[in-house]
């Protein structure tokens, strides 16, 4: 029996869960505090590390440092007891207060950026968790095991295949090839049948090969790696499903990891992203490519120590200065709001421009036509907006795992591009392989180096019966329209003479054999120090500067090559002066001239271009409006 007045002690249960957000986590001074808090309750605290972690007592500062829990991650507390409910509230407001350790200071993390913008918002880690040990051993069941996995992660690669535009999809391509080759897929197999489980025949027989490409010296087949890697974990996550369920993506997040595959970027949904933070990666690689073909905002190469941050760690994605800066101060967040509202003005008034001719100084008309390397991109923009195509690069018609396209297949894809462009000129390079463009079974293997090498109008003068199909359906497109035939990698002019002879003698066998045809304007591209020192030596219709080339060969320094970057520098005197060479040439003597490199789709560099001479520009389609805005600015800062 209980005197008046006296409470009944009730045992009561209660729970609760929390999210660790200061810096270094739950280490030795928030472990203190956080055990002496839980002494002070008469209920017994248990605690753990998400969901299905294993639960230590509270009440033992040894256990619970030895949680090594880390910012990120979600505490459960549980408790029973008289006062369970107060124990567990006053836990979870001591996490929530960051075990009161003030906020950590501001960190900067330096990166490359491969696609340039601004965001502010928290990371955001991929979570596919992945079981690599476990499984069965027994050989017969581990086997069937994996071939289901790989038949898996098969069909979800072709899944997104039908659904990707071609750039996309010759990587995917790519991947499903490797899957179904048994050099890749009979080791593990083997491995199986000497006693290892599914999972882990699998990893190891993927990582030896990736090991390989990680070592290898060339950047594109080092970028590789993380294709490889996207194989790797897919098939995994196939042997595990429900390991590899995903987290849900927080409001404004940053998309933080090591490297992303293609694949992988494909199937990400960018609307709730604000764009990502790789530590790996270059800025020559696909997924760089796709990023700025859509607009993502993204840092490669970023230092390091980024890896250390966890999920909703505060960050601001710098993609414009190159930095990844965490728990930003007060005026460091302050002045990157302005700058994303500085972006935002600038992008609704560069969109006005869209739609209207370009005009730079003095009323003069700019040209600007885009660039194509993907049919799908042109159901992207409006013929209207632009003045025609300034460059397509036909080699994704060569690079298909069909082989090589004969001339009824290139006469049906540029007939496409013609009827887009509603009379607007339609400027069709002729196929620009070797260098870093290789394609099996066309350009020579062993080449000590390729930039150096047997590359794009030397390659197809070496061929003639593929470049004689491309020249015919040429030929043949150019009765419907416009078509402009330009050649790559011109160096002297016999080259170019070369091939006019041989387009002159296609166009005469196809009218003797009653097909209409027409000769169509050929023109060059300017990539070779060599032919912008000579340009009035050829005989060309029109001139393109290919301004990527143009760089690496003026200043020595490959494209692809993180290591030399800021030698590969657009604004260098010798390469600007090389350009405006060119454009001299093309105003004496009444031919065209534009650019279809990078650089015309930067809208930093339009002023020196245009200062330059140019008075035509090929792009990027993303880009269009902001060229345009950039060009009207500089003819009213410079009237
Ligand atoms: C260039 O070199 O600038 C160019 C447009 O060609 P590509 O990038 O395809 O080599
Ligand atoms: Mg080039």
């Amino acid at each position: 029996m209980t005197s008046p007045g006296s409470s009944i002690a009730v045992n009561e249960a209660a729970e609760g869960a929390a999210v660790i957000n200061n810096h270094s986590g739950l280490h030795a001074r928030p472990a203190v505090k956080l055990t002496k808090l839980a002494k002070r309750f008469s209920a017994a605290v248990r605690m753990r590390i998400g969901p299905h972690g294993d639960w230590v007592d509270a009440k033992s500062v040894v256990k619970v440092m030895g949680m090594r829990a880390a910012m990120g991650e979600m505490l459960y507390f549980s408790a029973d007891g008289p006062d369970a409910a107060n124990a567990v509230q006053a836990l979870l407001e001591l996490t929530r207060r960051d075990f009161d350790e003030g906020s950590p200071a501001e960190r900067q993390f330096k990166g490359q950026v491969a696609s340039s913008g601004f965001a502010v918002g928290v990371i955001a880690r991929p979570v596919r968790a992945i079981a690599i040990r476990g499984g069965t051993i027994e050989p017969k069941i581990a086997r069937s095991q994996l071939e289901r996995a790989i038949a898996c992660a098969s069909r979800d690669l072709e899944g997104l295949l039908t659904a990707s535009d071609r750039m996309a999809s010759e990587i995917l391509e790519f991947q499903l090839e490797f899957l179904k080759d048994t050099k890749l897929t009979e080791p593990a197999f083997e491995a199986i049948t000497q006693g290892s489980a599914a999972a882990e025949a699998w990893t190891r027989t993927v990582d030896r090969e990736l090991a390989g490409y990680r070592a290898a010296d060339n950047e594109y087949f080092r970028a590789r790696t993380s294709d490889l890697a996207d194989l790797r974990d897919r098939v995994l996550a196939a042997l595990n499903p429900d390991a590899a369920a995903e987290v849900e993506i927080p409001e404004g997040a940053v998309y933080l990891a090591e490297d992303l595959p293609p694949s992988r970027f494909l199937e990400l949904d960018w609307s709730k992203y604000r764009g990502a933070a790789l530590l790996g990666g270059s800025v020559a690689s696909h997924v760089s490519m796709l990023a700025r073909s859509r607009g993502v905002p993204l840092l490669v190469q970023v230092a390091p120590e980024a890896g250390e941050l966890l999920n909703g760690a505060p960050v601001i994605l710098d993609a414009e200065g190159g930095h990844l800066v965490a728990y930003a101060s007060g005026s460091s967040l302050q002045s990157a709001q302005k700058r994303i509202s500085a972006r935002e003005t600038k992008r609704q008034a560069a969109d006005f421009y869209r739609t209207l001719p370009a005009i730079g100084r003095g009323g003069q008309r700019i040209r600007v036509y885009i660039n194509v390397e993907d049919p799908e991109q042109l159901t992207r923009v409006d013929p209207a907006e632009c003045d025609g195509i300034g460059l397509v690069r036909t080699e994704f018609l060569f690079r298909g795992v069909q082989g090589l396209p004969d001339e009824e297949t290139q006469f049906q894809f540029y007939r496409r591009l013609v009827e887009w462009a509603r009379g607007r000129p339609v400027t069709i390079r002729t196929l620009d392989a070797g260098g870093d463009k290789p394609i099996a079974g066309l350009t020579p293997e062993n080449e000590t180096n390729p930039f150096l090498g047997v590359r794009g109008v030397r390659l197809s003068l070496a061929r003639p019966e593929v470049f004689r199909q491309q020249l015919r359906a040429l030929a043949r497109v150019a009765v419907l329209g416009p078509v402009r035939v330009m050649l790559p990698m011109v160096t002297v002019p016999g080259e170019l003479e070369k091939a006019r002879e041989m387009l002159a003698e296609e166009v005469d066998n196809l009218t003797r054999d009653g097909i209409p045809t027409r000769m169509p304007e050929l023109g060059m591209m300017v990539e070779v120090p060599a032919a912008a020192l000579t340009a009035a030596a050829f005989d060309a219709d029109f001139y393109s500067i290919g301004s990527n080339d143009l760089i690496q060969y003026t200043m020595a320094a490959s494209r692809d090559c993180s290591g030399v970057a800021n030698l590969y520098d657009a604004r260098n005197g010798a390469v600007l002066e090389l350009i405006a060479r060119v454009a001299a040439h093309g105003a004496a003597s009444g031919r065209d001239v534009s650019l279809c490199g990078e650089m015309a789709s930067d809208p930093t560099a339009i002023a020196p271009l245009l200062d330059a001479g140019l008075t035509a520009l090929s792009v990027t389609p993303v880009a269009l409006a902001q060229v345009k805005f950039a060009i009207a600015e500089h003819g009213r800062k410079t009237e």
